[in-house]
């Protein structure tokens, strides 16, 4: 019986078609190190045959380890749910199913891991995708980081060797809307990155929705800053001393000049303007409360239908 040091946890979402050759690598990565490894794949509620590949791959090699959920759950869940069910004693390896974090690159991160860090999160230097996508994330994580109360490396995203540690860590963090690589930095101890070159999909698309992506996003900004909510306030405190200096204005005019009948349209200008504001507090609030509201009902993160584990290998 032996405890593989480290997991190699990647979630699947209808990557039957990158499925053999990820496969391929994870195997011969496997099998020229000299650790121990396990690797966990979750399929996320898949509706292409790649919770059957994952189930044969399972039940006739002790070294993969199986877990599927009830639905799909999105990416953040299924890993989630994927690092929960990790055994490694040392450490998780967290990548995409697709390759585009490709795993040979484990032995760097674990010599990082071994010179103290408990976090070595990959930081990409270019990325393969198109050009929108990567402007969109280029200007999104310049964003999180200027206004996050924690510090989010920049250009970096799920994939990272995690220590034991910090994993227990993670599994006791019960969010119900969660950004990974924010939890992650909320941990601490020593973490650092490590520049690589993001690769393009080795086959099929993205399964990432717009909507996800977004959903994303703002659990990122929501879950990682106070920023918007207390621009609200500031706004609103901004409103009031514009108005009273107006308001000032006017008495004073009424007081010392003769009466003019002025400024309907600055009137309606202002109206709308500020019931404009008016609903964008009201709906970054809201924000905040929906996050509160799915908190509050307590439902389990992710529903796992069935797990396959060599138990021979714990
Ligand atoms: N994924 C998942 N559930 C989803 C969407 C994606 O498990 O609902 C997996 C997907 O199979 C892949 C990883 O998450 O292994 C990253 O997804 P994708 O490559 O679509 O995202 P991108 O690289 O485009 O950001
Ligand atoms: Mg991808």
């Amino acid at each position: 019986m032996k405890t593989p040091q480290i997991s190699i946890v990647a979630p699947l979402y209808n990557e039957s078609e990158s499925f053999p050759q990820l496969i391929q690598r994870l195997s011969a990565l496997m099998d020229s190190s000299p650790l121990t490894i396990e690797v966990v794949l979750i399929d996320d509620g898949s509706k292409d045959d790649t919770a059957l590949r994952i189930r044969q791959l399972a039940l006739t090699d002790e070294r993969y380890h199986g877990v599927f959920l009830s639905r799909n759950h999105g990416h953040q869940l299924a890993l989630t749910a994927g690092i929960a069910s990790a055994r490694g004693s040392e450490a998780v390896f967290v990548i995409d199913g697709d390759l585009q974090d490709p795993p040979e690159l484990l032995p760097d991160f674990y010599k990082l891991l071994q010179e103290g860090n408990d976090v070595v999160y990959a930081v990409r230097k270019k990325r393969k995708e198109s050009f929108i996508k990567k402007t969109g994330y280029h200007l999104f994580y310049r964003l999180l980081r200027s206004i996050s109360y924690v510090e989010i490396p920049l250009d970096s995203g799920d994939f990272a060797l995690i220590s034991r540690r910090v994993v227990d860590v993670m599994n006791k963090m019960p969010e119900e809307s969660r950004y990974l690589r924010g939890m992650r930095s909320w941990i601490g101890f020593n973490q650092t990155g490590f520049e690589y070159e993001r690769d393009a999909r080795v086959a099929g698309e993205s399964k990432y929705s717009f909507r996800q992506l977004f959903g994303l996003a703002y659990n990122g900004i929501f879950n990682f800053s106070e920023f918007p909510i207390k621009f609200m306030s500031r706004m609103g405190v901004l409103a009031i001393l514009i108005s009273l200096v107006y308001f000032i204005i006017v008495v004073i005019k009424k007081l010392f000049f003769v009466q003019v009948i002025e400024g309907f349209t600055a009137l309606l200008f202002v109206i709308i303007l500020f019931s404009g504001v008016q609903l964008l507090a009201l709906g970054i609030i809201g924000e905040y409360v929906l996050r509160i509201f799915f908190q509050s009902k307590n439902r389990p993160l992710y529903i796992v239908k069935e797990e396959i584990i060599n138990r021979e290998y714990i």
